[in-house]
């Protein structure tokens, strides 16, 4: 069974209009992603996870209609983000499982948390500070990790940098999950990205909080990056923390399948250390749906 932790939900149930997609140059430097997709294409790509979890993400506090994952986006699906996760979801209740987009400014985040998790059947929740433009410390954004610890909703941050030119890196820093876990040490988190480029930080959070894990989604078209981030979650003896997950579109699961495999063949004919191939495996077939108590 393979789990995949970090996915984005499609804007449209049926064909994409021509003049909605989006080809995004920025999100990696080998190829451009189409930003803008269907079910249909998500499903396709998003073999050979078995399970995957997928969610949108609030711009804007209020986000009541408009995009799933970025701004102005146009869909086919009634409802606003949250709806559209949920009607993905109910369609392929035994490939699915949604998370819900809060923004910690949205005067109705907490009534909203409750409709996703009581009538829509979302399960966890997705936050990205840095896109969302919230302190992570602040008030308005603790008041959902209390909601979210109470009611056994796991939160997945978006983590490190971005190229999105009006999102406060610092607000994505890995250190501050450090002081949100200290303060909610029941609340399942989960880092995205292992917190690119500061992966020792991620590595360094996710080894002393029993409750915090990352993903290692969007990481493997920068080699070196890749191959940096595995020996130091190695060397901080973490491995066993990480969760396997695709970013999707950014990257599709199978390309992340396969970069695993290809860990350390920046290091090969070198003295340099190897990541263990079987504890590169073992994240393919985590359960993390167990670690999450989503099972
Ligand atoms: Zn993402």
């Amino acid at each position: 069974m393979i789990i995949d932790v970090h996915s984005h939900t499609p804007q449209y149930r049926g064909t994409v209009p021509a003049d909605q997609r989006i080809i995004n140059p920025a999100w990696r430097p080998d190829r451009a992603v189409s930003s803008v997709y269907n079910w249909d294409e998500y499903l396709r790509e998003q073999k050979p996870a078995d399970i995957s979890i997928v969610f949108g993400v609030a711009w804007h506090p209020g986000d009541r209609t408009g995009g799933v994952n970025g701004i102005d986006e146009s869909s086919d699906l009634p409802g606003n983000l949250n709806d559209k996760t949920a009607a993905f979801v109910q369609a392929y209740p035994e490939r699915l499982i949604g998370f819900m987009s809060l923004h910690p400014h949205d005067p109705q985040a907490l009534e909203e948390l409750e409709r996703c998790r009581c009538d829509l059947g979302l399960r966890g929740i997705k936050l990205g500070a840095n896109y969302q433009i919230f302190h992570p410390l602040e008030a308005r954004a603790l008041a959902i990790y209390e909601g979210a610890q109470r009611q056994g909703l796991p939160v997945l941050f978006h983590q490190g940098t971005s190229p999105v030119r009006m999102a406060p890196i610092r607000f994505a820093h890995p250190l501050l999950m450090d002081e949100v876990a200290l303060r909610y040490p029941d609340l399942k988190i989960i880092m995205a990205h292992m917190g690119h480029p500061w992966t020792a930080d991620t590595a360094v959070v996710i080894r002393k909080h029993p409750n915090v894990y990352a993903d290692i989604s969007g990481l493997f078209y920068r080699a070196f990056g890749y191959y940096e981030a595995m020996i130091k979650a190695t060397e901080w003896n973490v491995l066993d923390k990480l969760l396997f997950a695709s970013d999707y579109p950014v990257t599709t699961a199978a390309e992340t399948y396969d970069a695993l495999h290809k860990v350390n063949d920046i290091v090969a004919g070198t003295s340099l250390p190897r990541v263990p191939e079987d504890k590169l495996e073992a994240i393919i077939y985590r359960d993390s749906l167990k670690l999450l108590e989503l099972n």
